[in-house]
Parts: structure tokens; C-alpha cells; sequence
């Protein structure tokens, strides 16, 4: 199976927890996923809030993020 690409930047083989933040933060039914650049780009935060965030999640057990 192929990998998810970045629909702005076209990044390809996005990771689990890049796939995880746009189906939590976005849509969980997203069928448009976004990098963790381009994702803090969007949601006007940083990277590092976004990896913060991620961490948050793995911490209350969500499948999303590994
Ligand atoms: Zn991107």
C-alpha cells in the first residue's frame, strides 16, 4: 500500500503521527493529510506545539499516534 502524500507540499510517506494530528485535530474521516509543517503552517502554531501535542495524545493512549 502506498503511502499518504502531503496535500500542500507533496511530501510523500507521511508518518502515523502526521496522519494522527490531521484525523485528530482536523477530521477523522480526513481523506486529505497534512505533513507537521504544513500542518502548524494551517492551524498558524509551531512544529514543536504540534509534536507537544502529539505527546499529549500517546499520553491519554489515543491508536493514532505511535
Ligand atoms: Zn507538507
Amino acid at each position: 500500500m502506498k503511502g499518504k502524500i502531503c496535500y500542500v507540499c507533496g511530501k510523500e510517506d507521511l508518518n502515523k503521527n502526521e496522519i494522527g494530528l490531521t484525523k485528530k485535530l482536523l477530521n477523522k474521516d480526513a481523506k486529505w493529510f497534512y505533513c507537521i509543517d504544513c500542518l502548524a503552517e494551517y492551524l498558524e502554531v509551531t512544529t514543536e506545539e504540534l509534536l507537544a501535542k502529539i505527546d499529549e495524545f500517546k499520553a491519554e493512549g489515543c491508536k493514532l499516534f505511535g
